[in-house]
């Protein structure tokens, strides 16, 4: 077992299907709703365990039953749930409206994940005794920057989704071991979208960087070496939702086991494969033994 400790987001998904999103002003009838837990946080601890890892989650939810079912559902894909605190108020809601062509517009409420500006009594001692810390950005930056620093001090390594996309502080980069942003994220973090010329630029800021490319897989760089791509499946997707999400997790997993990057790719390139080929975020990620056999 590998000890991976997530600091991020928890979110109850409200999803609404229409047809036609509505305008400003316009009421529409939708098909169906669901509510499905994620956030990105949640995702990626949820991602990890499946593939194995022994993953322990730093967060808050809220004191509405969100919070309860929130909580619950990382419990019951293995997510140690000890470190994740109970908020006053809401738990974080991303309200998703979907249309017939798959289009959608997504408001988040952060709730909850507001009040990770800071690490609690106790966090550092969990984040310590990691072998990975993984952060995104849908907490208060403060919260981030705090887990990245103690996971520093500590010698502990850092991998940073930078999502969403935003320009970087440079105390978070600082304390960043390998940074995984999408096609897009790296085009807003180096100012072009070409991911090679990207990857070099980010490569002034950060040790390491793995860029995802959607269905054409994913580029790694690290200062003095030649840059790799490792190419993804090819497969049917039928929903992308949380690819990034699954290939981070997987990744880590496989990381701090001990695998060589390009390795350790591949066989996040199996997971995040897997996962596009099923409906759902979370509920589309894989298990360790169905990668380890993707993987072949
Ligand atoms: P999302 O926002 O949907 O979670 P993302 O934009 O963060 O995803 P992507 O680069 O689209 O991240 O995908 C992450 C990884 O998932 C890719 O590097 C690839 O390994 C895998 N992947 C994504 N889409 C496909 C696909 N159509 N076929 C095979 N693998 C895919």
């Amino acid at each position: 077992m590998t000890g991976i400790v997530v600091l991020g987001s928890t979110n109850m998904d409200l999803v609404a299907y229409v047809a036609k999103a509505p305008q400003r002003g316009e009421t529409v009838t939708g098909r169906e709703f669901r509510t499905v837990p994620g956030g990105k946080g949640a995702n990626q601890a949820v991602a990890a365990a499946r593939a194995g890892g022994d993953v322990s989650m730093i967060g808050a939810v809220g004191t509405d039953d969100f919070g309860v079912r929130l909580r619950a559902a990382l419990d019951g894909s293995g997510v140690d749930t000890d470190r994740l605190r109970t908020a006053d108020g809401p738990s974080g809601t991303a309200h998703i409206v979907v249309d017939d062509e798959g289009g959608n517009a997504i408001v988040v409420v952060p709730g909850a994940n507001g009040t990770v500006d800071h690490l609690a009594p106790g966090d550092e001692a969990v984040i310590a005794a990691a072998d990975a810390l993984l952060l995104q950005l849908e907490l208060p930056l403060a919260g981030v920057i705090a887990g990245a620093e103690a996971a520093r001090r500590h010698g502990v390594r850092t991998v940073l989704t930078p999502a969403p996309a935003q320009p970087l502080p440079p105390e978070l980069l600082a304390a960043t071991d390998l940074l995984v942003p999408n096609e897009h994220e790296a085009a807003v973090l180096a100012g072009t979208t070409d991911p090679g010329a990207a990857a070099e630029a980010l490569l002034r800021q950060v040790p390491e960087v793995v860029i995802t490319l959607g269905a054409a897989g994913s580029l790694y760089a690290a200062r003095g070496a030649e840059p790799v791509t490792v190419r993804a499946p090819r497969v049917r997707a039928v929903d992308t939702t949380a690819a990034g999400d699954t290939f981070v997790g997987a990744l880590a997993v496989a990381i701090v086991e001990g695998r060589p990057m390009p390795a350790a790719m591949a066989w996040a390139s199996a997971a995040a494969a897997l996962s596009v080929q099923r409906p759902g975020a979370s509920s589309s990620m894989p298990y360790r033994p169905e990668i380890d056999e993707a993987a072949d």
